[in-house]
């Protein structure tokens, strides 16, 4: 047993024999992957999900990922349903799945094989996470808390509240865990709390997308990270061209803060001069109501301190997502890494240097013994761009938890299925 890695010691070891439970709380595809990739190994797994497996994925709808399938699918995967169902063939691996393809040919399918179909608890969220026997406040020592188990409280919409206990947990939540204010510095507006129910969630092209909420519609949008583009991209090949359907994009007056992809788009819709498009630069919305007829006022802060008050008939906010820590009981916030010297660094600390963020990013050792953080990267430019990392990601878990640095069951059954 050694609790050295690659890169350096960690204060405990973090060696796993099988059978231990593995508890994955998140069902999209990290979080299948995941559960799957320990399922091959021979430990137990439990997997939690807020809602159905894959939902995300399934609104990405008719929208093509950004990587083909060898890149956003795995042999573990591919293997894992050809046993389930002889008939099964594996897609090109040059073709790009829409979001729907994904979920429909192999999320789904995987889900549904007899290695993970019991272990999924669907409209199960997590809502927190602690050991059972050391407290936090306790200062023991991080092998102790180490050897002691995990217990996860579950708000399960049919079964109600209930507890499950686990060696080790793997935090799949992806990144659309907590909605960044669309107020001044991202903070929140006044009203926002107590409207956000009101706000149109789907955009034209999301599977659950009505198109009676914006025909003949004002839309206020406030954001412009990468879901807000798509969302403004599909408004315009929607409504581009109908005159009674308008738009007012709310986006943040510095040029520095915009991505390309939003930057471009503003370029594009200046040049278009369309009529029904107007694009408002703002500090952050300050206030937002609704009228009595039922229309939101929106009061947006301007630079020079200044305040401008439009009206639309629905509002949407797209303005990004951060992470929050799941029970403060642990010693690890979603965002908090174990650095090569075993000093925990957190969010903050690790925006020193992208180069910091890329090689905390791509270890998962959190700084709560046990507890491994796998995400797909940041939201980005495109559907599925992080998967070949997650994947990685969860070579690297279960190779450390495994206590051997060169484990990797990807290559081993692909190797499998090429001598077959
Ligand atoms: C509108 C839209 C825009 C997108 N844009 C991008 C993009 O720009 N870049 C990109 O890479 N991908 C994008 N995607 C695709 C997709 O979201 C991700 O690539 C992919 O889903 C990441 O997989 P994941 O498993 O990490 O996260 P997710 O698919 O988000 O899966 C996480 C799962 O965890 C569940 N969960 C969260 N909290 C809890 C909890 N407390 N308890 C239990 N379950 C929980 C969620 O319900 C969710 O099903 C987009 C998708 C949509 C719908």
């Amino acid at each position: 047993m050694t609790n050295k890695l690659p890169w350096g010691e960690l204060p405990w070891d973090p060696e796993m024999e099988s059978p231990a439970t593995i508890l994955v709380i998140g069902g999209g595809p990290v979080g299948i992957e995941a559960a799957l990739y320990a399922r091959f190994l021979g430990y137990y797994v439990s997997i939690f999900e807020t809602r159905r497996v894959a939902h995300r994925m399934l609104d990405w709808h008719d929208r093509p990922l950004a990587l083909p399938v060898s890149q956003v699918t795995t042999s573990l995967g591919h293997a894992a349903i050809a046993a389930q169902n002889p008939d099964y063939k594996r897609p090109d691996p040059e073709r790009f799945f829409t979001g729907r393809e994904y979920s429909e040919e192999y999320l789904l399918p995987l889900a549904k094989t007899d290695l993970l179909f019991d272990d999924i608890h669907f409209l199960s969220p997590v809502v927190d996470v602690s050991r059972i026997r050391t407290h936090r406040r306790d200062g023991v020592l991080l092998q102790e808390r180490c050897n002691d188990e995990f217990r996860v409280l579950v708000q399960g919409q049919h079964r109600g509240p209930w507890t499950a206990r686990g060696d080790c947990v793997l935090d799949c939540r992806g990144h659309a865990i907590e909605p960044i204010g669309m107020g001044p510095g991202g903070g929140l507006a006044i009203g926002e709390h107590d409207l956000e129910t009101d706000f149109l969630r789907y955009a034209p092209g999301d599977r659950k997308y009505e198109a009676k909420h914006l025909i003949g519609k004002r839309l206020g949008l406030v954001g412009e990270d990468a879901m807000a583009c798509q969302c403004v991209e599909d408004w315009l090949a929607h409504f581009g061209t109908d005159p009674d359907t308008r738009l007012v994009w709310m986006v943040r007056p510095s040029e520095d803060s915009a991505s390309d992809r939003a930057l471009e788009l503003r370029a594009r819709i200046d040049a278009m001069s369309l009529r029904n498009v107007l694009c408002i630069q703002t500090l952050g919305v300050e206030s937002i109501s609704r009228n009595e007829g039922g229309t939101f006022r929106w009061k947006l802060l301007k630079e020079d301190d200044s305040t401008v008050e439009l009206d639309t008939d629905v509002a949407m906010r797209r303005t990004g997502y951060r992470y929050r820590s799941l029970g403060p009981e642990l010693h690890c916030h979603a965002d908090a890494w174990v650095s090569p010297n075993g000093a925990v660094l957190s969010g903050e600390d690790a925006t020193e240097t992208e180069q910091l963020i890329d090689t905390l990013q791509k270890r998962v050792i959190t700084a709560e013994p046990g507890y491994y953080a796998l995400r797909a990267s940041p939201i980005g430019q495109g559907a599925g761009v992080g998967l070949p990392r997650a994947f990685e990601q969860i070579r690297q878990v279960f190779a450390i938890i495994g206590g051997r640095e060169d484990l990797d069951l990807y290559r081993i059954v692909e190797q499998q299925s090429a001598n077959q």
